[in-house]
């Protein structure tokens, strides 16, 4: 869905993860809506640099910053500078997620707790950092990326399946929480998406997953980044606490 030209102006946005995938997607989507966005990155200065160069056409403000979403002091530190350089985030867009793929047998303690930190620590770090303000405000938005991954569990992936079925936790209760003081939380659960983190699954899985969703392809990032965009803006006043599945049907 479109959000009509400036539909979010005046308003800072934080996407994690947003040097690549669905993130710079989301980016993207929410810069040409109007929004100031910062663009946290972990490592990738260079992606998250050339991304802000060419969303500065749109006219709104664009800032790359580096954090580990999963480390309090370095989400601090971000929210410092993202304060100093484009004042108060109103939108906070929980993208920044990472798979460490093996069965339960295989699955190290380390893989786990790093899946964890990355992928959900970081959503619950990066919404603390910024709740106060938005309550204060009495206005915010939270948008979760979770997966559908998440709502159906996978082998091979607990540690990931856990992590986003978590996110649908940390969006209902957030939800729940703070929507007295006029934050709305959700959650958007995409199948797969054509990025990164999907370039290196086998083409036979691929052509197995194509098979079994019924709008028969796999989602591009701007398929997810367009219902964050939806979600983050005034026509979605009235939505809060929901899991929105963005998988073309493989979720059914
Ligand atoms: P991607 O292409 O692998 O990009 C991951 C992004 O997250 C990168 O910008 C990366 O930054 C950042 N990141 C990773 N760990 C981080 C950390 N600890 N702190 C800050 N940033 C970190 O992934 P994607 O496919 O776009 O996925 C984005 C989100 O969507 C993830 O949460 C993923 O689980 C979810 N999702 C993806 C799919 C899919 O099929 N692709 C499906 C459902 C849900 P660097 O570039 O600096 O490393």
């Amino acid at each position: 869905m479109e959000i009509g030209q400036n539909g979010l102006s005046g308003e800072v946005a934080l996407v994690t993860g947003a040097s690549r995938g669905i993130g710079a997607a989301a980016a993207e989507a929410l810069a040409r809506a109007g929004a100031d966005v910062a663009l946290n990155y972990k490592q990738s200065r260079q992606a998250a640099e050339a991304l802000a160069e060419r969303l500065a056409v749109s006219g709104v403000k664009l800032l790359p910053v580096a954090a580990d979403v999963g480390d309090a002091g370095q989400v601090g530190a971000m929210m410092e500078k993202i304060e100093a350089g484009m004042g108060r985030v109103s939108i906070l867009i929980n993208n920044a997620g990472i798979t460490r793929d093996s069965l339960l047998m295989r699955m190290s303690g380390e893989d786990f707790d790093t899946v964890i930190a990355a992928s959900l620590r970081g959503a619950f770090l990066c919404s603390k950092a910024v709740a106060r303000g938005m309550m204060r405000a009495r206005r915010g938005v939270i948008i979760n990326v979770s997966s559908v991954i998440g709502r159906r569990g996978n082998a091979g992936q607990a540690n990931y399946a856990a992590a986003k079925a978590g996110l649908i936790g940390l969006t209902k209760s957030l939800a729940r929480e703070l929507g007295p003081r006029g934050v709305r939380v959700n959650a958007v659960a995409p199948g797969y998406v054509e990025t990164d983190m999907t370039a290196k699954l086998p083409d036979s899985m691929k052509e197995q997953i194509v098979k079994n969703t019924p709008l028969g392809r796999l989602a591009a990032p701007q398929d997810i980044a367009g219902v964050i965009a939806f979600l983050a803006s005034p026509a979605a006043a009235y939505i809060t606490g929901a899991v929105i599945p963005v998988d073309g049907g493989l979720g059914i």
